[in-house]
């Protein structure tokens, strides 16, 4: 295990209700002004956002609006948000929604308290300081809820990027499963397959003596495996939306990601999918993520056996690794397909004459040097090979 230090002070109020709490949470950390961002109109629908009005409203708190966040998030709506905060004196950003919503509120936090462009915090600059930020989830997936992280797509260029910074963790984070109750499958199953991706780019290191982590990211897997179908089966399941909730946190904030290298291969070429072709982030890494594990196999062959052998109950056969660690991908494929995720690109409206600019965008765009992946490093000609493997 490598040296590392890990601070994740999140406040969590996790269950049924949680969210009538908001107002409190706000006051308990210094909110006095507050922007409320949230997406395309679930929250409206559902009723959420009149709640959360209501509890800042019993606490005397005055609050703006900004609705509009898209899935993959623009980077237009993340420039009106610091013009608001700006203007008006806002000292905290609750965002209601999903992981778009939140990454956006994270843009806006970073943006609204420097001078330079936000956009210079996607090109590598690390967010130290940003307004405070709250968040009520209202869909089990990017874990950006307990996360330093955010991703955002600028239109001028159409790069799909992300930033980090411990500024950009939330203070606080409203975790009601019931939310959640209301996705559509589709929205569901893409964000099983998100959590599982984040695990997976963590389980991908070349550190050695990574029991601790290596375990907690095997259970987090196997928790999804179990309780995935169920929610797919019976959106009402409210303890299954209750396991998968608390585990995209888990896997996300970085506590099975400490002391280990990650690789985040899959993450970066499917971002070149969703800014391309707008798809929803976790079917584009259905799609990819298989493939990428496929490419780099022969890397650490003893590293997917172990994960076919622990996680997909695969019975190793010591004359044959290869295919003992193919099963375990192949089971990983054959899970996502069950849960009605693609594993192809024409599933996505992909084509194969993109391939090029892809790859280039993944190696090349937005100031990146040439190579992917802490895992293995893969260039331009490796993304292409993996995107053709996606055909
Ligand atoms: P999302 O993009 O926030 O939401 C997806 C869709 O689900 C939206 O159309 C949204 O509609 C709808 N929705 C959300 N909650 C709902 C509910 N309770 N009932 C009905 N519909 C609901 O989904 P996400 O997967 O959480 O976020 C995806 C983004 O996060 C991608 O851009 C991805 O790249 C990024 N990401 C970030 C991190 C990170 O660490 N920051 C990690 C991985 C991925 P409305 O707009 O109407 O609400
Ligand atoms: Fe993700």
């Amino acid at each position: 295990m490598e040296n590392f230090s890990f601070y994740a002070p999140t406040y969590f109020a996790f269950g049924k209700e949680s969210e009538n709490e908001v107002g409190k949470l706000v006051k308990r950390f210094g909110g006095t002004k507050v922007l409320i961002h949230y997406g395309g109109g679930s929250v409206v629908r559902s009723g959420l956002l009149d709640r959360v009005k209501k509890s800042l409203d019993e606490q005397e708190i005055s609050y703006m609006e900004l609705g509009g966040v898209k899935p993959n998030p623009r980077s237009g709506l993340v420039y009106e948000g610091i013009d608001i905060c700006k203007d008006n004196a806002i000292d905290f950003i609750l965002a209601v929604g999903g992981g778009s919503v939140i990454d956006s509120a994270k843009a806006i936090a970073a943006g609204a308290i420097y001078d330079g462009d936000f956009w210079d915090y996607y090109t590598g600059k690390r967010v130290n300081q940003a307004l405070p930020i709250g968040t009520v989830l209202t869909i089990a997936a990017a874990g950006s809820e307990g996360s330093p992280d955010s991703v955002i797509t600028n239109e001028d260029g159409m790069y799909k990027r992300g930033s980090s910074g411990e500024g950009l963790r939330p203070k606080f984070s409203v975790l009601n499963p019931e939310l959640t109750q209301t996705l559509p499958a589709y929205q569901s199953a893409a964000g099983i397959t998100d959590i599982m991706a984040h695990l997976m780019e963590r389980y991908m290191t070349n550190t050695t003596d990574v029991e601790v982590t290596d375990r907690m990211i095997e259970g987090l897997l196997k928790t999804m495996i179990h309780e995935g179908p169920k929610v797919i089966e019976n959106p009402n399941n409210y303890q299954a939306r209750a396991n998968i909730m608390w585990a995209g946190m888990m896997a996300h904030n970085n506590s099975c990601g400490v002391g280990r290298s990650q690789d985040w291969a899959s993450h970066d070429i499917e971002h070149e999918l969703s800014a391309t072709y707008d798809v929803t982030h976790g079917a584009g890494l259905a799609v990819v993520m298989p493939q990428v594990m496929r490419y780099n196999m022969n890397h650490d062959l003893m590293r997917f056996v172990q994960l076919a052998h622990r996680v997909w109950n695969v019975e190793i056969d010591f004359t044959d690794l290869e295919t003992t660690a193919n099963k375990g991908i192949d089971a990983f494929q054959q899970y996502l397909a069950s849960i009605g995720m693609p594993t192809t690109f024409a599933q996505i409206g992909a084509k194969e004459e993109d391939i090029p600019a892809m790859a280039h965008s993944a190696c090349y765009g937005n100031k990146r040097t040439g190579t992917i992946g802490g895992f293995v490093s893969l260039n331009e000609e490796d993304v292409i090979n993996i995107y053709k493997m996606c055909l």
